[in-house]
C-alpha cells in the first residue's frame, strides 16, 4: 500500500469515529526553545494532557512530520530514518482502552477500512505490573486483545521499564501530582529468522530484527498521591503514536522502509546516475539509504524555512547535505544531483504536504549552492593540502578554506601524513556547533523510548563528564551527546586515545560517586550567576537570562543549601535527573565504558552503560 493511502485510511478511520483531523505542526517548534525539532505527534499537544482544553475538542487525529537528530551517523539500516511521519490519535478525558485497542486492531487488519494486515503477524505487549510500587498488571488490555482474537501466545507482558509511561519514568520515580499509566505496543512479525546471539528465545522486544514496533497506545490512567499511592484519574487520556513508514512497510511485508513508494522516484534517479542498483551490495545500499533519508529530510527542513548555517537547525541541515555529498562521491556520481532528488520528494508529497513542492525553487537553489560550495571547498582545500606536504595544518585548512578537519585527517592518513590533533582542538571549539537532542524527548509518547532508564543515563552522563575532567584535565568539554534507554554516548574534546588506566580511573570515579549516594540539586538562577559558579555549558547552546542548573553532591546539599562550592559537578541543563546518584546503582548496576574511540579531529567518543 502506498504511504498516501495508509495515511488517508488512518485519518478517515478515526474521523469516522468522531475525531477532528488537525494539521501537522511545523517540524520546527514555534515557541519551544528547549528543542530544535518536533520529534513526535504528542510533543505539540503536551499542554492539553496537563489539563488545558483543546479548541478542536476531545478526540484528535493527525499525521505529524517529525525529525530526530540522534544517531544521524547511524542511518543506513533498513528501518531508521531521521525524518518520519507519526500517525497519532488522542483522547483527552474521553474514550479509553476498550475503544482504543479494538479500533487499532480493526484499522490494522480490516481490508475494507484499514491496512488489511494479517492478524497472525501482529504481536502485542502489555504492562506486567510493578512490584516496587505495587502497581498491578494491566489485565484490562490483555482481556481486550484476547477479545479481538489476538492469540494468547502473541500477547507478551513486560515490566515498567518497557510498558509504563510517565514523564518521570517508572511508578516509583513519579513525584506527587504526576500522571502516568501503562502502554501497549503492537509489533509486526516480518519473519526474519531469530539469531540466538540476541537470546535463547525470540520475543517482540528482541533485537534480532524479526519484530518491528509499528505503534504504541499510551494510557494516562493514574495520578500519584502525596502518600505515594496511585489514584485513577477522573479524566483519562489516550496517546497513540504509529510509524507511518513502518506501517507502509508492513503492508508490503518487507521490513526495508527504503522500499516504500515515497522513495521510488528518488531511488531511480540515484540508480540511473550511478549505474548501480539498490540492494546490489551492502556499501551501495548503505550510501543510497543515507542519501534518500538525508535529502528527504533536507527538503522538508528547507521548505520549513531552515537554511544551512553553523548553528542549531541550520547546522543539522548542513550536516545532512554534506554527508549526502560524500555518499554521492562514493557512488561515483558526476555533477550536481541533490536538487533533482529533492524535487522528487516534493512530488511524492505534493498532496499531503504541498508546502514542500511549492518551495521546490528555493530547495533547488539552496542544495545547488551548498553542493557547489562544498565541492569547491573540497577541491580548493585538497589543493592547499597538497601544497602543505608533510606539514598539514588542519586548523588553517578549516578556518581559511572551510575544509572539514575529519576529511583532512582521513586524507592525511591515506598518505601517511599525521595531523597534530591537539593543535586544532582548542581552536576548533569556537568553530563548531553540534546539534542538541531536544529536552522534548522526555515528553514523547508513542514510539519514543522509556524515560526512566534515559534519565539514569543522563545523570551518569554528568558524572562521566566531570570524571573525564578529573582524569584528563580541565580542557575536556562536551562536544555532543546522545542518550537512549540502553546506553549513553558522549563526544568530548581531547586529542588522544585514552589509556586503559585512564578509562579504569574514570569508571572508578563514576562508580565511587554512585556508591557515595550524592543528592542531585536543581536550581533555576540568573545566567551570570551560573557562569560565576563555573557551571559546565552544553556545547553550542544559547541560554536565556534565567537558566536551569543541576549539581551533584555534596552529601548534605539541599535545594535551600546547595553548597555549590563542594559539588562534584555543576552543569547548565534542562534535566530531568534522578534525585540521588544511588539510583544509578539499582540492582547492583555498575558504570562501564564500552568503547572509547575517535569521533572527529580532537574529539573522542565514549559509549557507556550501567549494568
Ligand atoms: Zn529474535
Ligand atoms: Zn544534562
Amino acid at each position: 500500500m502506498k504511504v498516501e493511502e495508509v495515511r488517508k485510511r488512518y485519518i478517515d478511520f478515526f474521523v469516522k469515529r468522531g475525531h477532528v483531523h488537525i494539521p501537522s505542526a511545523s517540524i520546527v517548534p514555534e515557541n519551544d526553545p528547549t528543542t530544535l525539532f518536533t520529534s513526535s505527534g504528542m510533543q505539540p499537544l503536551v499542554p492539553y494532557f496537563m489539563g488545558l482544553s483543546h479548541p478542536e475538542g476531545k478526540r484528535l487525529v493527525n499525521s505529524q512530520i517529525s525529525f530526530r537528530t540522534e544517531d544521524i551517523e547511524e542511518i543506513g539500516d533498513n528501518r531508521h530514518t531521521t525524518f518520519f511521519e507519526m500517525l497519532g490519535n488522542w483522547s483527552f478525558g474521553d474514550y479509553f482502552k476498550k475503544e482504543q485497542l479494538p479500533w487499532l486492531f480493526e484499522f490494522l487488519t480490516s481490508h475494507h477500512e484499514g491496512l488489511g494486515l494479517d492478524s497472525r503477524k501482529l504481536f502485542v505487549t502489555t504492562f506486567s505490573g510493578d512490584e516496587e510500587s505495587g502497581m498491578g498488571k494491566d489485565t484490562e488490555s490483555v482481556g481486550i486483545w484476547k477479545s479481538v482474537n489476538i492469540a494468547d501466545d502473541h500477547i507478551f507482558s513486560y515490566g515498567a521499564r518497557k510498558n509504563w509511561w510517565s514523564r518521570a519514568g517508572v511508578p516509583n520515580k513519579m513525584p506527587a501530582g504526576e500522571i502516568g499509566g501503562p502502554d501497549s505496543e503492537v509489533f509486526y512479525d516480518f519473519g526474519t529468522p531469530h539469531d540466538v546471539k540476541f537470546g535463547e528465545k525470540c520475543h517482540p522486544n528482541c533485537d534480532c530484527g524479526r519484530f518491528i514496533e509499528i505503534g504504541n497506545s499510551v494510557f494516562m490512567q493514574f495520578i500519584k498521591q502525596q502518600d505515594g499511592s496511585f489514584k485513577e484519574l477522573p479524566k483519562k487520556n489516550v496517546d497513540f503514536g504509529g510509524g507511518l513508514e513502518r506501517l507502509a512497510a508492513a503492508t508490503r511485508n518487507n521490513p526495508d522502509v527504503f522500499l516504500i513508494d515515497v522513495f521510488d522516484a528518488a531511488r531511480v534517479i540515484l540508480e540511473k546516475r550511478s549505474g548501480k542498483s539498490y540492494g546490489s551490495n551492502t556499501h551501495v545500499t548503505h550510501s543510497f539509504r543515507i542519501i534518500l533519508d538525508h535529502i528527504r529530510a533536507a527538503a522538508f527542513l528547507i521548505a520549513s524555512g531552515i537554511r544551512p548555517s553553523n548553528t542549531e537547525q541550520g547546522y543539522v541541515l548542513r550536516r545532512l547535505i554534506r554527508r549526502s555529498i560524500r555518499e554521492i562521491s562514493k557512488l561515483d556520481i558526476q555533477g550536481a544531483v541533490l536538487a533533482d532528488i529533492a524535487e522528487e520528494f516534493g512530488a511524492a508529497y505534493a498532496d499531503a504536504y504541498p508546502f514542500v513542492s511549492k518551495a521546490v525553487k528555493v530547495i533547488r537553489e539552496t542544495l545547488e549552492k551548498e553542493e557547489r560550495q562544498f565541492k569547491k571547498t573540497l577541491e580548493h582545500g585538497l589543493h592547499e593540502l597538497e601544497k602543505m606536504g608533510n606539514h598539514v595544518d588542519a586548523f588553517t585548512l578549516f578556518t581559511t578554506y572551510g575544509f572539514p578537519v575529519e576529511l583532512t585527517t582521513e586524507i592525511a592518513a591515506e598518505r601517511g601524513v599525521s595531523v597534530d590533533l591537539n593543535a586544532v582542538q582548542e581552536q576548533m571549539e569556537k568553530h563548531r556547533a553540534l546539534s542538541r537532542t531536544g529536552a522534548a524527548e522526555k515528553f514523547a509518547g508513542g514510539l519514543a523510548d522509556h524515560a526512566e532508564e534515559t534519565v539514569r543515563y543522563h545523570t551518569a552522563h554528568h558524572l562521566l563528564l566531570r570524571a573525564l575532567q578529573v582524569v584528563l584535565g580541565p580542557g575536556v568539554h562536551q562536544r555532543g551527546s546522545n542518550i537512549t534507554n540502553e546506553r549513553l554516548r558522549i563526544d568530548f574534546s581531547y586529542g588522544e586515545k585514552m589509556t586503559s588506566e585512564q578509562k579504569t580511573e574514570v569508571e572508578r570515579i563514576v562508580n565511587e560517586k554512585i556508591i557515595e549516594a550524592l543528592p542531585i540539586i536543581h536550581i533555576v538562577m540568573k545566567k551570570g550567576e551560573a557562569e560565576k559558579l563555573g557551571a559546565e555549558r552544553e556545547f553550542g547552546a544559547n541560554y536565556p537570562e534565567q537558566v536551569s542548573v543541576y549539581s551533584v553532591g555534596p552529601k548534605n546539599a539541599t535545594e535551600t543549601d546547595p553548597r555549590f562550592s563542594e559539588a562534584f559537578s555543576i552543569e547548565f541543563c534542562g534535566g530531568p535527573h534522578v534525585r540521588n546518584t544511588a539510583e544509578l546503582g539499582t540492582n547492583g548496576a555498575r558504570f562501564h565504558i564500552l568503547k572509547e574511540e575517535a569521533s572527529s579531529s580532537g574529539v573522542r567518543r565514549i559509549k557507556a552503560v550501567l549494568e
